[in-house]
C-alpha cells in the first residue's frame, strides 16, 4: 500500500498494490502525470501527488479498484450531509 500526502485538492492517494495486476490503466488516465510506472516493479507510482486535480480518471480506470484518492475537504462540509 502506497500513502502519498498531496497538495490543494487531495489529502492522499492510496494504491493497493497487493490487488494490482499491473495493467496500466491508471498511468494512462492521469492526463496530468501524476501517477508513473515502476519498470522495475511493474506497477503505478504516484510520483507528483502535489500535482493532482482529484479528477477521479485513475479510480475510474482501475478494473481491480485498488485506488482511493481521498480529497481534502474541510470537517464542516464533510459532515453537513
Ligand atoms: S485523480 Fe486524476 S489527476 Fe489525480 S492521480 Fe487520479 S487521474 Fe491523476
Ligand atoms: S489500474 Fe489498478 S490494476 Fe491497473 S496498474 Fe493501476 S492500480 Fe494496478
Amino acid at each position: 500500500m502506497t500513502d502519498n500526502t498531496t497538495g490543494l485538492w487531495v489529502k492522499e492517494i492510496k494504491i493497493d498494490l497487493d490487488g494490482c495486476t499491473g495493467c496500466k490503466s491508471c498511468m494512462r488516465a492521469c492526463f496530468v502525470d501524476v501517477i508513473r510506472w515502476d519498470e522495475e516493479s511493474r506497477r503505478p507510482v504516484v510520483a507528483y501527488p502535489e500535482d493532482c486535480v482529484w479528477c477521479l480518471a485513475c479510480e475510474c480506470a482501475c478494473p481491480e479498484q485498488v485506488i482511493e484518492v481521498v480529497p481534502e475537504i474541510p470537517a464542516p462540509l464533510r459532515s453537513s450531509y
